[in-house]
């Protein structure tokens, strides 16, 4: 039963289709872990916050630059070279003091990474870095965790989701090249196309809680598709995005 309070407070959730208070209960019960709490990561944790997600845990390894403010929206001039971990989980519990928000001072690599996932219901990967998400991608696989993914270069995003069974990122990007895995790192950053990215990855989580038992799960979210988008020329595709039978990750751990 939500107390009174969580009704007052999420109520205009609860007034919507599919989530009532019996999806709220499901909400605040969940967890999730924002992997990069940059131009992406400000928005998906500020709305999954929001929503009474009764628990996220933040990692990353950097700190606020006065250039980041540009594109990062959870961050204030007076807190520039703090952890950005320490600023969004003080900022984040000031807005929801419901929820839990633990943080994670640290990159996430190949040798920490299954640690810092096994406690969370669900993986958000916001990094833009393409090493980073091979790696989380392993990582949900191996541990059978759903994830979603996102990426930006100037004004274009793409985004999907992987359940346990569904098309991995590996399936689709096995084969970039050195070239294409540096082009994120450069060109700009274009600070609206993150905060959709951010949207829909805060989005995709959400409905991921409320019908993950449930047949409309496939329907709702982008699973076996990846979402593309160019804000420069307002240009938005849902793509297919099949299963790799010989995909290197995902064909020798599932079926
Ligand atoms: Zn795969």
């Amino acid at each position: 039963m939500l107390s009174e309070s969580h009704k007052q407070r999420y109520l205009r959730a609860i007034n919507l289709p599919d989530v009532g208070e019996e999806g709220q209960l499901k909400l605040l019960s969940a967890s999730v872990l924002i992997v990069g709490i940059g131009a992406i990561g400000s928005i998906t944790s500020t709305y999954l916050a929001a929503a009474g997600v009764g628990r996220i845990g933040l990692v990353d390894f950097d700190t606020i630059d006065i250039g980041d403010l540009q594109h990062q929206v959870l961050y204030e001039t007076s807190f520039l070279n703090r952890p950005k971990v320490r600023s969004a989980q003080a900022k984040l519990q000031r807005m929801n003091p419901d929820i839990t928000i633990e943080g994670y001072f640290q990159a996430l690599d190949v040798r920490n990474a299954l640690k810092l996932i096994q406690d969370y219901d669900f993986i958000i990967d916001t990094t833009n870095n393409l090493h980073t998400t091979f790696i989380i991608n392993q990582a949900c696989i191996a541990t059978d965790k759903p994830f979603s993914t996102a990426g930006y270069y100037q004004y274009q995003g793409q985004i999907m989701i992987h359940i346990p069974g569904s098309a991995c990122f590996a399936c689709a990007f096995e084969n970039l090249t050195p070239q294409e895995l540096r082009r994120n790192m450069q060109g700009g950053v274009c600070g609206f196309s993150t905060g959709i990215l951010g949207s829909m990855q805060a989005g995709e989580a959400l409905k991921y809680f409320l019908h993950r038992d449930t047949p409309h799960l496939y329907d709702t979210l982008l699973i076996n598709a990846l979402g593309i988008f160019d804000t420069q020329i307002l240009y938005f595709k849902k793509l297919t995005l099949p299963k790799n039978p010989s995909c290197p990750v995902c064909s020798k751990i599932q079926n």
